[in-house]
């Protein structure tokens, strides 16, 4: 199947951004919308796509393919992740960085939306070579990023380590100190205390408020964990010590479960030595190990979706039992399949809101490098936490108002604050 689409003026959209953009429609028309908006998100600001040849262990050159998307500048520079993965394409970046945009106008963050990412498999490299295409990277997007241009941070498969030899070779090439370039940098670097658990206990929080106002006890509910990076982890660590129950975790390989709960810590320090173990909670005996995707099928109160983009599909869809969905990932769940759940009456606690942990934290770190002024973990925790609250309490009630899905809600926020600015800027461009 191509994986292209024509829309209805003809021009190409990407099949990840249609499905994206499919979701739009209705917001316009709820928001009264004007054209010039419309037509304004429809492309993205600026796609910068380069080669990066790099220096193998071996001696040999290899040469990949790096990408920056800004896609919405309207309300402050653009800001996003920078992925290794080997799906990555320009249309991937491309509607990545359009859900940026959207959630940090959906947070109020004063900035527009971004993402960057390298077609590679990041563990097929060298830790040498890794540094090599890191650095490779930097100078590719060099021209292009600032902490008053574009902000780059770490998402799938990149890390603090990677974010400081980025920002080390940003440094060697201005031969200036501008940590506000990059952000969730190691913290001697100017990162912000936080950052790195920031992600899945900012979807914690979320879940919790969900959980509140649903009248749900979490040490009722038993969660799947699918996709156990930086974000799963976290999340699901944070929630077994509030209580709830992780039945079932999953990485790249397979899924571990136990229906009396699972010892996330272990679980985790089981992956040093190769596969997840099932390991536990307060007991000898494991539980079982599964295949990849049965985790999606597991007959659980909440499914935490924290891998990759279209995990639940048109295909898999009719298998997914949870009632509740909780996006981690970014566009975890396809509009497809949003349908389909909606007519089950499943309730999609959305990316969009659910995800913006991370990128609010990103904006502390922004602020702590730019002022000089470095805040303690209970503050950022505090103001995190107050962010997310006063956000997410204005999306459960504009949701529950005008009786549409938590994705809905969270895009009229973000896009009313979007489109105003772009209002406010005039016409004449
Ligand atoms: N990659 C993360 C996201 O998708 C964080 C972005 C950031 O901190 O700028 O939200």
């Amino acid at each position: 199947m191509s994986k292209k689409k024509a829309n209805s003026t003809d021009k190409q959209v990407p099949e990840v951004l249609a499905d994206a953009q499919s979701r739009l429609e209705d917001i316009y028309q709820r928001l009264e919308v004007s054209e010039d908006a419309r037509q304004r998100l429809s492309y993205p600001h600026r796609l910068i796509q380069f080669s990066i040849p790099v220096r193998m262990d071996d001696g040999s050159l290899q040469v990949f393919q790096g990408y920056r998307v800004q896609y919405d500048i309207t309300r402050g520079p653009a800001k996003g992740g920078i992925r290794f993965h080997p799906d990555v394409d320009a249309d991937e970046v491309t509607a990545l960085s359009f859900w940026m945009a959207i959630k940090c106008a959906a947070v109020d963050l004063p900035y527009g939306g971004g993402k960057g990412g390298v077609k590679c498999d990041p563990k097929s490299l060298s830790n040498m070579e890794l540094e090599r295409l890191s650095r490779g990277y930097m100078r590719g997007v060099y021209d292009f990023v600032g902490p008053d241009i574009d902000i780059p941070a770490p998402d799938v498969n990149t890390n603090a380590t990677v974010m400081g030899w980025m920002e080390d070779e940003h440094t060697l090439i201005a031969r200036r100190q501008l940590p506000g370039v990059i952000t969730g940098k190691p913290v001697g670097l100017g990162g912000s205390l936080g950052r790195v658990e920031s992600t899945g206990k900012g979807a914690l929080q979320v879940l919790n408020i969900w959980a509140e106002k649903a009248k749900k006890k979490p040490k009722k509910l038993t969660v799947a964990v699918q996709g156990f990076g930086n974000a799963g982890y976290h999340f699901a660590r944070n929630a077994e010590a509030q209580g709830y129950q992780v039945v079932a975790v999953s990485d790249s390989k397979c899924t571990v479960y136990s229906k009396d709960g699972l010892d996330v810590d272990a679980v985790h320090d089981s992956k040093k030595d190769g596969s997840l173990k099932p390991v536990c909670r307060g007991k000898k005996e494991h539980g079982e190990v599964l295949e990849r995707d049965d985790l999606l099928s597991l007959d659980v109160d909440v499914l935490v979706l924290a891998a990759l983009e279209n995990a639940v599909n048109a295909e898999n869809v009719e298998s997914i039992k949870a009632p509740v969905i909780l996006e981690i990932a970014n566009g975890p769940v396809s509009s497809k399949a949003e349908q389909v759940l909606a007519n089950k009456d499943v309730t999609i606690i959305p990316d969009v809101i659910a995800n913006t942990g991370g990128v609010i934290v990103s904006y502390f770190e922004w602020i702590q490098n730019r002022s000089g002024d470095y805040w303690s973990a209970e503050q950022v925790n505090e103001r995190t936490e107050q962010r997310i609250r006063e956000q997410a309490e204005s999306i459960f009630e504009l949701a529950a108002k005008e009786k549409v899905s938590l994705r809905t809600a969270t895009y009229m926020q973000g896009i009313k604050r979007i489109t105003d600015a772009m209002d406010s800027r005039g016409s004449q461009q």
